[in-house]
């Protein structure tokens, strides 16, 4: 098969939702309809289990569901989809963040009865930020929820969308007696057990034919009549122009669990959602359908057997082919490296390829060259931009608690910043480092992980900040900007990068410095125009 055929027929995405909203189960019917996996329950789902803050092996437990289901590839009607996974709970949201930065379109799954939720409309944000084309799943439709037009109405405002349904629920929870498919004109049924057979769809070209009467009773087929009508009164048409711009989300319901309206969603999946597409770099815009190699790492995995301390480094392919053996040049080290045994990921195993394509992501080891962000390429120096970091929510020093081992406790900071975990700020006025996470769990994390795989111990201390934001002056000679740096000199930070951060103490600091100093922008992420 010739790249471009290839590339065509890739298709790499990200379900996200909030937690409980069914995405483990809807990820694991996918992979069912693609034969994947043989049965249910063979997909883990990577959530934190509850209370389990200060359970390591749950820590640990978690790290190897995550590794295991980082990405998850498989084939259906010729089309090659690869699924990344993005963790749910919000302690870990950055990771979802940059692994949305590896996506080319994402699947929100909404629970029918909760409505929009809090970590949905975070990531959908993301989304939205970079025009990700997204298709919505309303999910859990065997039970009682909210009503249609509402819970689309609630997508709308809630998440700042443009809907529009290419199925419809015909009734719901006790009532629901199946979807009328707006894209395929047919009317699937509800058997409430169709877990192991694949659903029988009957076609319904014209609402008006009187079979659909029969199918679901006259009142049922009535009341879809009118809401059809409706739906086509205010939404619009799908566009897919529209959808591929991230201007427009086409919206399908069904039950995960069931199994009931998920072939229709994949079906629809696989002819809408883009193929890999361009991607912008620093210098120009990469193609990829370009004849050089050039893909970027989001995510970085720590080995789980503490003895061997390599890392696996994952790589969105973005231009050309990606082969075993061949030197591609690490654009921040300037150095050439080879890779004997890339791997690539299936549903339940990980295999070593010789070649990938736009789209693919593989898995190379790595001994401590990759940071999240790096560019490799076939030798040409591009930069890929948009792994930005966001201020962390929490903030606290780490000190060292055993002076014999401050190298160890340096290096293992060092290499858990650069996988990710968390991020580091050195304060300007003493040298003080500060470690801010999303979620207090991470702090736990990081002294576990220092002591057993680095042989360092720490402890932290209470610092009061209220958001870490990069400091971005009209005019870094101005009077102003210098009286900023001395007056907030306490609060001035570096991050990792060696980009300038104010540690703003409260909201109210923040409100009173941007006042006083307004030519001193403030950004709450690492990367701005
Ligand atoms: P995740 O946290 O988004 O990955 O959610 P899960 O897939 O783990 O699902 C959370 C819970 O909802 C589990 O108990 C599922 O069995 C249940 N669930 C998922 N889909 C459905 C559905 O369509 N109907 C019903 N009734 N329950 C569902």
């Amino acid at each position: 098969m010739s790249v471009a055929k290839e590339i065509a027929r890739r298709r790499t995405f990200g379900i996200v939702s909030h937690p409980d909203a069914g995405k483990t189960t809807l990820t694991e019917k996918l992979l069912l309809f693609g034969g994947a996996i043989q049965e249910a329950g063979a997909v883990k789902s990577n959530k934190i289990k509850k209370g389990a803050t200060s359970d390591f092996m749950e820590i640990e437990r978690q790290r190897g569901i995550s590794v295991a289901t980082s990405v998850l590839a498989f084939e259906y009607e010729g089309v090659k989809i690869n699924i990344l996974d993005t963790p749910g709970h919000k302690d870990f949201a950055e990771d979802t963040f940059r692994t949305l930065t590896a996506v080319d379109s994402v699947i929100v799954v909404i629970d029918v009865a909760k409505g929009v939720e809090e970590q949905t409309e975070k990531l959908v944000e993301v989304c939205r930020m970079r025009n990700i084309p997204i298709i919505v799943f309303v999910n859990k439709m065997d039970r009682e929820g909210k009503d249609a037009f509402d819970l689309l109405d609630e997508i709308e405002q809630k998440l700042h969308l443009k809907v529009a349904p290419l199925s419809f629920p015909i009734g719901m929870g006790y009532d629901f007696k199946g979807i009328y498919n707006m894209w395929e004109h047919n009317v699937n049924l509800f058997s409430g057990d169709s877990r192991k057979n694949i659903e029988e769809t009957v076609e319904i070209k014209d609402l008006s034919d009187k079979k659909l009467d029969e199918l679901v009773g006259t009142t049922s087929a009535d009341n879809l009549r009118e809401e059809i009508e409706l739906v086509s009164g205010v939404y619009p048409p799908f566009d897919r122009e529209l959808y591929l711009q991230g201007k427009q989300q086409p919206v399908f319901f069904g039950s995960a669990l069931n199994n009931f309206g998920v072939r229709e969603l994949l079906d629809c999946f696989i002819s809408i959602a883009p193929a890999p597409r361009p991607k912008q770099s620093e210098e120009r815009l990469v193609r990829p359908e370009e004849k050089n190699f050039s893909g970027f790492v989001f995510k970085i995995h720590a080995n789980m057997d503490p003895k061997h301390r390599d890392r696996l480094a994952f790589i969105k392919i973005v231009s050309g082919v990606f082969e075993r053996n061949t030197p591609y040049l690490h654009v921040r080290n300037k150095k050439k490296l080879k890779f004997s045994s890339p791997n690539a990921f299936f549903a339940e195993r990980k295999e070593i390829v010789d070649i990938s394509y736009p789209g693919d992501i593989v898995g190379l080891h790595d001994t401590g060259n990759f940071k999240i962000g790096d560019t490799l390429t076939s030798g040409e120096e591009i930069h890929y931009k948009g792994i930005p970091a966001f201020s962390p929510e929490h903030f606290r020093y780490i000190n060292n608690a055993d002076p014999m081992k401050s190298k160890q406790l340096s290096k293992g900071i060092d290499q858990l910043m650069d996988e990710g975990v968390a991020q580091l700020f050195t304060l300007e006025l003493n040298g003080r480092q500060v470690i801010g996470t999303v979620g207090a769990l991470q702090y736990e994390v990081i002294q576990y992980r220092l002591e057993h795989e680095y042989g360092a111990k720490c402890t932290y201390e209470p610092l009061s900040v209220h958001k870490a934001c990069w400091v971005d002056p009209e005019n870094p000679k101005s009077e102003e900007f210098k009286e900023f740096l001395r007056v907030k000199q306490r609060y001035m930070a570096k991050d990792k990068r060696g980009q300038l951060v104010f540690l703003a103490d409260s909201p109210f600091t923040l409100q009173m410095t941007q006042q006083k100093y307004p030519s001193v922008k403030m950004h709450y992420v690492s990367e701005f125009e």
